[in-house]
């Protein structure tokens, strides 16, 4: 049987919706947040601003009305909660429209839903100045702040392969126009600043962007 047939059989029924995930190297840990169909044109990057226990429950919750393709833990492991061939509700115009830095191919007709796919990282986000983990600090405080959790080498690598080889199949360029944070897309500040997708980063830690 068609593996997308599955995946929305199992949500109609409300049971396990199974599916055989699109890139080799997730873990499938299904959620049937999902609307219609999704031709992917660009990759949205958040951060859960939390841990990932408490991620994947809320994304998996049919009661959060949110969700997203893949989580991304600091280690590296990739899990996919949605296929790419359907719209996961990881970015939405709808009740505070969209901003202006969004490119048009993507948010034009209000609904970047259904032309992206968004990867979530796990990571804190901001966090106090005495964080116990590794910690970035961002000097000219983009986002209204100085301290933010930082993205582990593991992770940054593990984004950097999944992000290609959805590229490479869905014929998605790999640049700043197409891989995007979600800050570019509506009035959110993740991934924040910690996470240099193009540029190289100039606080503290200095680092080589994700995708040099
Ligand atoms: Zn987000």
């Amino acid at each position: 049987p068609d593996n997308l047939q599955t995946y929305l059989e199992g949500c109609r029924k409300g049971g396990t919706a199974a599916f055989a995930p699109d890139y080799a190297g997730a873990v499938v840990a299904a959620s049937c947040n999902h609307g219609g169909e999704n031709h992917p044109q660009a990759v949205v990057v958040h951060a859960t601003e939390g841990e990932l226990a408490a991620a994947l429950a809320h994304l998996r919750d049919p009661q959060s009305r949110v969700s997203a393709h893949y989580v991304v833990d600091r280690d590296g492991t990739v899990y996919q909660l949605v296929p790419e061939r359907v719209a996961a509700y990881h970015v939405a115009c709808g009740v505070e429209g969209c901003v202006s830095s969004c490119p048009p191919f993507l948010c034009g007709d209000g609904r970047p839903e259904s032309r992206s796919i968004g990867i979530e990282l796990v990571n804190r986000g901001k966090v106090p100045q005495d964080w116990p983990g590794a910690v970035y600090e961002d000097y000219g405080m983009a986002f209204g702040w100085r301290w933010w959790e930082d993205y582990p080498q593991a992770q940054r690598d593990a984004l950097k392969r999944l992000v290609e080889d959805i590229a490479g199949r869905w014929g998605i360029a790999v640049d700043p126009e197409h891989v995007v944070g979600h800050y570019r897309v509506q009035g959110k500040r993740d991934p924040g600043p910690a996470l240099n997708l193009f540029w190289e980063r100039n606080g503290n830690p200095r680092g080589r962007a994700v995708f040099p």
